[in-house]
């Protein structure tokens, strides 16, 4: 192994641990052995480096595209601009986007790239032109287009970066009518779509909402049902932590904890989490936020302070054998990708917790994603053809129901009443709908299996099964 294989964390690499994840979800299956080789394996890795200007010198950058599973086209998954970032991490991620999107179906095979740099360390004009010269590296082979492989942000990057891999691609496949579709993520104004932003926030938010609404699940943790009045805390203020803090908190949940690397903030009556996040900016800290009552330098403290719910939304590895057994929190969701270690949520499921896994968890983003790519295959934005033609005939109904009643409307009333709908209010329908639906398959599959014990291993059979039918239905396997 090079420097550049070797595992951030633990005995085994993060790959590893998904494929363990795997391994122990697939005894719930009935697949041949050769399949499930097949699924699991990642399929395409492309490790390349390409020279660029930093001042007077040329520096050399890291970089990896992973194709995991090509069982759908394209293949799909955010590019990590991270020092940290190695192949097996971007193995473990594109494997994973696999099983996000099978859950959610999301008609697409996993991918996930991998620039290795600190972005706080270069340039405006120089992040441009490593993003530009990343991606006229995958042209070059193939590993990107709207029907091959479509990247999207992640850690350390967002849409200021998918706008210069579209303008690149579009540049480099003149006339291409579909050329849009060859990333998401986008900014609005260059064929995004509403709600992206928000979405995978969004959708750890209704993934929480979700869970917590079972009473049965709830009273087995000393619960009631819903989010009402449960406290949450929240590690990481980016774009997933910041908006799970907002929904959650919009949901009826109390903020009480906050954690970002340079420390966290605890108050159990609840934190302004606008408030929170103007005072960073300020400060450059979230220490030293007067709504606070608490607060820990060492930001790892902060994780093991009262709640009901963890929701880890910074990077992997952050729940470990170190620091389970201080947890107090009874659910965890998790938003970042494999925040918890393969052997601290065992000690966590055996003592009774509920994990809600990352690969349904923060799958919001890759689901609003497609509906992002379905706009620019389609050219138009939904909502554009039917929103004055379901006005009309609401409003007509409305009238007609006046007339027959007598009854009559104010205005206002009216207006609500027949109103069609926005993009964004179709993205947040989509999105609540297909993580709804995700959650009861998910917790479905549990309740027939009482021998599978966590809701992880229910997802990747859920998974595992719908990529098997994919290959099953080309032919490859009887
Ligand atoms: N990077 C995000 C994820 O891990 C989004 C991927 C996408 O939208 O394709 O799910």
């Amino acid at each position: 192994m090079t420097d550049n294989k070797v595992a951030p964390y633990g005995q085994t690499g993060f790959f590893d641990d998904v494929c363990a994840f795997f391994d122990r979800a697939a005894q719930f299956t009935d697949h041949p052995k050769g399949l499930l080789d097949q699924i699991k394996a990642c399929n395409s890795v492309y490790r390349f480096r390409f020279p660029i200007r930093k001042g007077n010198s040329v520096e050399v950058i890291d970089a990896w595209r992973v194709e995991h599973s090509h069982h759908m086209s394209p293949t799909k998954g955010g590019i990590r601009y991270s020092e940290m970032v190695n192949e097996d991490e971007v193995m473990a991620l594109a494997a994973l986007m696999t099983y996000k999107c099978a859950i959610v179906n999301v008609p697409f095979g996993g991918a996930k790239g991998g620039i290795k740099i600190n972005p706080k360390n270069y340039s405006l004009a120089e992040l441009e032109n490593i993003t530009r010269r990343y991606t006229v590296e995958l042209i070059k082979k193939n590993f990107i287009g709207p029907a091959i492989d479509v990247p999207a942000p992640d850690y350390g990057s967002g849409e200021r970066e998918m706008s210069w891999i579209a303008d690149t691609y579009y540049t480099m496949n003149p006339g291409q009518l579909d050329a849009m579709g060859c990333v998401t993520g986008k900014p609005l104004a260059l064929h995004g779509i509403n709600g992206r932003r928000e979405a995978t926030g969004r959708g750890v938010a209704i993934a929480t909402r979700e869970c917590m609404s079972f009473a049965e699940d709830m009273a087995a943790l000393g619960l009631t049902p819903g989010l009402e009045g449960k406290r949450i805390i929240v590690q990481g203020l980016g774009n997933v932590g910041y908006h799970s803090a907002k929904f959650l908190a919009e949901f009826g949940a109390i903020i009480v904890g906050l954690c970002e690397y340079e420390g966290a903030i605890y108050n159990p009556d609840g934190l302004d989490v606008d408030a929170v996040v103007a005072h960073r900016k300020e400060t450059g800290t979230v220490l030293g936020f007067a709504g606070a009552t608490k607060e820990f330098a060492n930001s790892a403290e902060g994780l093991e302070q009262e709640c009901d719910v963890l929701v880890p939304a910074a990077l992997e590895n952050q729940i470990t054998i170190n620091n389970i057994h201080n947890i107090k929190a009874k659910v965890i969701a998790e938003g970042a990708n494999g925040p918890t270690s393969p052997e601290a949520g065992k000690i966590f499921t055996e003592r009774g917790g509920i994990i809600i896994p990352d690969m349904y968890c923060n799958a919001g983003g890759v689901t609003v994603s497609y509906f992002e790519w379905l706009k620019n295959l389609y050219h138009v934005a939904f909502g554009r053809m039917d929103k004055r033609y379901e006005e009309k005939a609401n409003l007509e109904l409305v009238n007609l129901i006046e007339k027959m009643t007598g009854a009559s409307l104010t205005w206002d009333q009216k207006k609500l009443v027949v109103k069609g709908p926005s993009e964004l209010e179709l993205v947040n329908s989509g999105l609540e709908e297909s993580m709804v639906r995700a959650y009861h398959d998910i917790r479905e599959i549990k309740v027939q299996n009482p021998k599978i014990e966590d809701l992880r291993t229910a997802a990747f059979v859920g998974s595992i099964n719908k990529v098997a039918i994919s290959y099953m239905n080309m032919g490859i396997w009887p």
